[in-house]
C-alpha cells in the first residue's frame, strides 16, 4: 500500500510529500480506508506507530470536504488526550498535515490561564485537541459546547484511566451528539478499557498493531 492508493485530496498529498512520507505504517494501512468510509475504529496501538496520521488524515479530509461551518463556541472535531504534551504533539500533526487546508486547530489543557482559551473558542474551531479536565472546565463555564462534533477521538485510553479521567470521560460521552464518527485508541485493551470503548463506538473496525 502507498498513500497514493487512498485517493486523498491533493492538499493532504502535498503535505505528506513535504513530510517525505510515501509508505503508510501498518496502522495507517489498516485504518485510513475504513475511516474515509466513515466507520468507527477501535485501535490497539502505541505511540510511535504513526497512529496520529492514521486518524488525522481521514479526519482532515472529511472536514475539508463537508460544507459545515464551525459552530460558535464549539468544534467540528474533538480529540481527547491524557496529557498536555500529547495534546500539543497531536495538534502539531494536525497543523502539519492540514497546512494547505483552511481549517483551524486549537489545543486546550490545564495548568495555564483559562481566559485566553475562552476567547480563542468564541468563534468556534474546526479541530479542538484537549485534555479532559480543562475541556469540562470550559464547558462548565459555558465557553464551549460539544453539539457540533462530527468526529470524536479518544487517544491513549489506558493512560486516561490511570490518570483518573473515567468520570470525566463518561460526562463527555453524554455531551457528544449521538450521530458522529468515533475513534478509540489504547496501547492495551483489558476488559475495563474495552468496556469504556463500547460506550463510544458503534460497530467499530478493530485494528491492532
Ligand atoms: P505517532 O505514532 O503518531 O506519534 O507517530 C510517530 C512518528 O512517526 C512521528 O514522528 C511521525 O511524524 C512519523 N510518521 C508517521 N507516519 C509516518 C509514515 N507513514 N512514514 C514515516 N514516518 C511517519
Amino acid at each position: 500500500t502507498q498513500f497514493s492508493d487512498f485517493g486523498l485530496i491533493e492538499p493532504l498529498q502535498r503535505a505528506l510529500a513535504a513530510k517525505g512520507y510515501t509508505t503508510p505504517t501498518p496502522i495507517q494501512a489498516q485504518s485510513i480506508q475504513p475511516l474515509l468510509d466513515g466507520r468507527d475504529l477501535c485501535g490497539i496501538a502505541q505511540t510511535g506507530t504513526g497512529k496520529t496520521a492514521a486518524f488525522a488524515l481521514p479526519s482532515l479530509q472529511h472536514l475539508a470536504n463537508s460544507n459545515k461551518t464551525r459552530p460558535q463556541q464549539g468544534c467540528r472535531m474533538l480529540v481527547l488526550a491524557p496529557t498536555r504534551e500529547l495534546a500539543s504533539q497531536i495538534a502539531e500533526s494536525f497543523v502539519a498535515y492540514g497546512k494547505h487546508l483552511r481549517l483551524s486547530v486549537l489545543t486546550v489543557f490545564g495548568g495555564v490561564p483559562i481566559n485566553r482559551q475562552i476567547r480563542q473558542l468564541q468563534a468556534g474551531v474546526d479541530v479542538l485537541v484537549a485534555t479532559p479536565g480543562r475541556l469540562l472546565d470550559l464547558i462548565d463555564q459555558r465557553a464551549l459546547h460539544l453539539r457540533g462534533v462530527e468526529i470524536f477521538v479518544l487517544d491513549e485510553a489506558d493512560q486516561m484511566l490511570d490518570l483518573g479521567f473515567i468520570h470525566a470521560l463518561k460526562r463527555v460521552d453524554q455531551l457528544l451528539p449521538k450521530k458522529r464518527q468515533s475513534l478509540f485508541f489504547s496501547a492495551t485493551m483489558p476488559k475495563t478499557i474495552a468496556e469504556l470503548g463500547d460506550r463510544f463506538l458503534t460497530d467499530p473496525v478493530k485494528v491492532s498493531v
